[in-house]
């Protein structure tokens, strides 16, 4: 794979957080399995109409039906609790505290094994702004010495791939586009959206083999099976 030189060290890292620091489709279906636990005890009509399969499609046809909100996931879960609850005659008031349940377990991740380690080499070494999409929430999580912040798609309004977000981390971290080194496993989000709007990337990619998509543009500084692979790269740039 062609990869553009980075010939000295970044002024900054931004770093998404799904699926490059954790996997984070366990984590959902542990948390939507608690919620659905709940519900049989606080909304029983609704957990019987609504497994969670069935409530992961509510979600998502909440999410088709309102493409202005695709930016703010918890407003799409709690908006899709609190219409399964008022399907099945129950209070849709119950959204909220099913949504917190969710939430404090959507929380609990299990990191891939480098990520401590590695988090700490790079945030030893470079301003790290998390830059994420999602819900994570990393002081919950443990991680939060590591960042020097994290700009969400929720607070700013728009998420990855849009240029203006990551141009917004770059003001945040005080840097210029073409000085920030975005890292993240996501192809079209992460590389090709970092790639227009002009900052490097590192493709994190834990599928051995994995090639990048057909009609491709982005073309990132390295392409590394972890972040300590990671470290590691930018150990080797001149200062
Ligand atoms: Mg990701």
């Amino acid at each position: 794979m062609d990869a553009v030189s980075l010939a000295r060290r970044p002024c900054a890292l931004t770093l998404d957080l799904d699926d490059t620091l954790w996997p984070v489709w366990p984590a959902i279906e542990r948390a939507e399995a608690v919620l659905h636990d709940w519900l049989k005890a606080h909304a029983p009509a609704t957990a019987a109409a609504f497994d969670t399969a069935a409530l992961r499609a509510v979600r998502e046809a909440v999410g088709r039906e309102h493409p202005e909100q695709a930016h703010d996931l918890s407003w799409l879960r709690q908006t899709s609790i609190a219409r399964a609850l008022t399907h099945s005659g129950e209070d849709p008031a119950l959204a909220e505290p099913a949504f917190a349940l969710f939430m404090d377990h959507r929380q609990r991740v299990d990191l891939f094994p480098e990520v401590v380690e590695a988090l700490a080499r790079l945030s030893a070494a470079f301003p790290v702004l998390a830059l994420t999409n999602g819900n994570a929430d990393l002081g919950r999580i443990g991680l939060g010495d590591h960042f020097v912040g994290t700009l969400g798609a929720r607070s700013f309004g728009v998420g990855k791939p849009h240029a203006a977000f990551f141009h917004a981390a770059c003001a945040q971290l005080g840097c210029a586009p073409d000085e920030v080194l975005h890292i993240g496993d996501d192809w079209a989000l992460d590389i090709e959206g970092a790639h227009a709007a002009g900052l490097h990337s590192a493709w994190v990619c834990r599928t051995p083999g994995a090639q990048r998509p057909a009609g491709a543009q982005a073309r990132p500084w390295r392409v590394v099976a972890d972040l300590a692979a990671l470290a590691d790269a930018l150990d080797g740039l001149p200062r």
